[in-house]
């Protein structure tokens, strides 16, 4: 660590841990949360020294900005904990370039990389014991930042909080994913903010996903907003589409979100001689592929459940099913992801991080 944010974070401990309450053999996905919370104030042009502090509900005033304009952006990571009880993160360096990326965006101020790293380390060293070493699990991270200063006036505010939250969790539980194939809705456009991981670009998902739900499907596959006729994300993950024994996914730009699991996945793939297409991949293409049988698979790809097989889609109220394979890119690539990730295999990329 350097010494010029470490020395400064001030710890203000609970008096009581939470963490017996905590059934670690049985945990939901994202809905505990640890003892502390690192909470950085932006103000006066700058940001303060990191507080780590008890998790707690924080007060604002109603006119603060995140209310009524929006300005709001997160990242999502975890945290593995392997056999010796060393603790990794995975590739969070992206995560932090994201960030910023994600704020300047929405005319928010960047974070000094060393805000964002030291205060996620000395935080991680703290709530250590809340790191689940059962199946699958992990520490949720969630840093994020959002406007706090006050006023009606429809302007950038002056003031932020940076805040990083943790959520002991299990594995994010999808069942068979079958998707719909959106024709009419967008989550982003040309110009936009879909590349930004901007609270707002949620909001405006849930009601497109919540009709696709009432249709019997669990998620929205989002095409093109001009024409809605090539694929571009799968809800809230990026998405793949292996064709015979290539796999396709479509370029990011400003509507597709750069994830770190699609270019992880990208890597991992060409490295073992699977060939694999950044292309646009139209609707057209995949309704055919489906029906002389060289679709093989489809998945979105994301932090939260890694890789999420899709099983069928919908479009034009037809339904089209997706074949059930001995062996599928996804449960290979997301094996080796996951054991790069917590410490089971060597780490030819240098992905791995870590916290000590
Ligand atoms: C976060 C996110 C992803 C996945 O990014 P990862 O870095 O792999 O977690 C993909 N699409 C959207 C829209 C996202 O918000």
């Amino acid at each position: 660590m350097s010494l010029e944010v470490s020395q400064k974070i001030t710890v203000q401990k609970v008096k009581n841990s939470k963490i017996n309450q905590v059934d670690f053999n049985n945990l939901p996905f994202g809905q505990q949360y640890t003892d502390h919370m690192l909470v950085c104030d932006y103000e006066n042009g700058k940001w303060n020294a990191p507080k780590i502090v008890p998790y707690e509900a924080i007060s604002l005033d109603p006119s603060a900005k995140i209310f009524h304009y929006g300005q709001s952006v997160f990242e999502g990571m975890k945290a593995y904990k392997d056999e010796h009880d060393a603790i990794w993160l995975f590739r969070p360096l992206d995560n932090q370039k994201r960030l910023n990326i994600s704020s300047k965006r929405l005319a928010m101020p960047e974070l000094p990389e060393a805000y964002f790293m030291e205060g996620l380390e000395a935080l991680l060293l703290l709530e250590k014991d809340w790191i689940p070493t059962t199946k699958d699990s992990s520490l949720y991270v969630r840093p994020f930042i959002f406007a706090s200063g006050n006023g009606f006036h429809a302007s950038p505010s002056d003031k932020y909080k940076f805040i990083i939250a943790f959520s002991p969790s299990g594995p994010y539980f999808g069942g068979e994913l079958k998707v719909l194939i959106e024709q009419k809705y967008s989550r982003s456009a040309n110009g936009g903010v879909g590349f930004a991981k901007a609270g707002g670009n949620y909001a405006a998902q849930f009601y497109p996903t919540n009709l696709a739900i009432q249709k019997g499907y669990q998620q929205v596959i989002w095409t093109d907003d001009t024409t809605h006729e090539y694929i571009e994300e799968a809800g809230a993950m990026n998405i793949f589409i292996r064709i015979n024994d290539v796999l396709i996914t479509a370029p990011t730009s400003d509507r597709i979100l750069d994830g770190i699991t699609r270019k992880s996945i990208i890597e991992l793939a060409k490295d073992q001689g699977i060939s694999v297409e950044v292309r646009n991949i139209s609707v057209h293409e995949l309704i055919k592929a489906s029906e002389n049988g060289s679709l093989k698979e489809m998945f979105g790809a994301g932090t939260a459940a890694v890789i999420s097989p899709i099983a069928g889609f919908g479009y034009q109220e037809r339904d089209y099913t997706l074949p059930e394979l001995n062996t599928s890119y996804a449960a290979t690539l997301k094996k080796q992801i996951t054991d790069i990730q917590y410490n089971r295999s060597a780490d030819k990329f240098g992905w791995r991080y870590g916290v000590k």
